[in-house]
């Protein structure tokens, strides 16, 4: 097992086989895992030094016409209280997080027919003109080539479509027939041409997830070699059809975090608001396992609740913008601080 994690930290790469052998020796070893996320501290140290970048998380609508199994706010979902900002209200959270610091916002939302092209693009240019230093991402879920290139024209810079599982048949078993993994890998296809930094990533335990999804999953993202990886564990919400599944092994996913930040070295890799669900320490174990982002919550209070994509998800304390101060406090106590720069990828 060492001699993976080194083969992996002295920047080679490794086949499905031996990514299967290490992601097993995981579970069942902790002292593997504690070794392979010590070699992806050291890597994300080396790249990043001691500095976290925040993102202001603004949660735009939770309208969704796509009905993914595993979501809450899924079209099915008709017990979802449904709320959309309007362009004044994401202004607002963008005045208060620029005046917090923040040189990165996320626009993140369910896809809401009422999100014209035209209507993004106005709410984009806004932001811009506003506040021409910072970074835009969008997380607004799958879109035509014309949109994803008149939403860049605008002023967006990255955006963050996670493929969910790089099986065709697993995918297919959390999404409608009518939208397959080619779709979805068409769709990140076309956002790299219109040239977004880009980030894919997935659950970790979803309902028929096996442990060689995953090393797809890995193989696939460092092929795609995307600028981000999001990388959560599955949480349940009762109103889903995966609402009784249990929830998905933190272990497994401080692995997959780690081995996507040796495979990816400068890549911007979240600790996901799901692991600081799951776990008081989900969010620092997410940083010592090699992720080097945070996004806090700058959405609305009265509408947090109502983003509901599982239950109880963090967006309070040190997981909302209003608390930075919180933040870095727990981040200082693991040697880390909040680094306020826009945090771009470098090639
Ligand atoms: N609608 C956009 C999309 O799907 O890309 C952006 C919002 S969506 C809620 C963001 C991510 O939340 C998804 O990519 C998915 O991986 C994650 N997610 C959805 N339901 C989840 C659950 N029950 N547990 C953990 N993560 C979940
Ligand atoms: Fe909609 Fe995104 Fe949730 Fe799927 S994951 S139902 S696209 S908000």
């Amino acid at each position: 097992m060492r001699e993976l994690v080194e083969h992996l930290a002295s920047g080679h790469k490794l086949d499905a086989q031996n990514l299967n052998t290490l992601l097993h020796g995981c579970v069942e070893d902790g002292d593997v895992l504690q070794l392979l996320r010590e070699s992806a501290v050291r890597t994300a140290r080396e790249q990043f030094g001691l500095g976290i970048y925040v993102r202001g998380l603004v949660e735009v609508s939770s309208y969704c016409r796509a009905d993914c199994m595993y979501c809450g706010l899924r079209r099915s979902n008709r017990s979802a209280e449904r709320y959309r900002l309007t362009a004044d209200e994401i202004l607002e959270c963008c005045k208060e997080g620029y005046a917090l610091g923040f040189r990165t916002f996320v626009l993140q939302g369910g896809e809401d027919g009422t999100h014209s092209d035209a209507w993004l693009e106005e709410v984009i240019c806004r932001i811009r003109s506003n506040y021409p230093d910072v970074a835009i991402t969008l997380s607004l879920g799958e879109r035509s080539e014309e949109s994803y290139a008149r939403l860049r024209r605008a002023g967006a810079n990255r955006y963050l479509l996670r493929h969910e599982s790089a099986d065709s048949e697993l995918y297919a078993s959390l999404h409608p027939a009518s939208r397959g993994l080619e779709h979805r890998l068409a769709c990140i296809e076309a956002l790299k041409r219109c040239g977004y930094q880009v980030g894919m990533g997935m659950m970790i335990g979803v309902k028929g997830q096996r442990i060689d999804h995953i090393v797809k999953d890995i193989l696939l993202m460092s092929e795609y070699d995307c600028e981000m990886v999001g990388i959560g564990p599955f949480i349940p919400h009762g109103a889903t059809p995966l609402g009784s599944e249990p929830a998905g092994d933190i272990r497994l996913t401080l692995a997959t975090v780690a081995i996507m930040r040796l495979l990816l070295p400068k890549a911007l890799i979240p600790s996901t608001t799901a692991l600081a669900t799951l776990s008081p320490e989900g969010r620092n174990a997410g940083i010592l396992s090699g992720a080097n982002v945070v996004m806090p919550n700058l959405s609305p209070s009265d509408v947090r609740k109502k983003y509901a994509i599982y239950e109880n998800k963090a967006s309070w304390g040190s997981e909302a913008a209003e608390g930075l101060a919180a933040l870095d406090r727990e981040l200082r106590a693991i040697g880390y601080h909040i680094d306020f720069s826009r945090g771009d990828y470098i090639k």
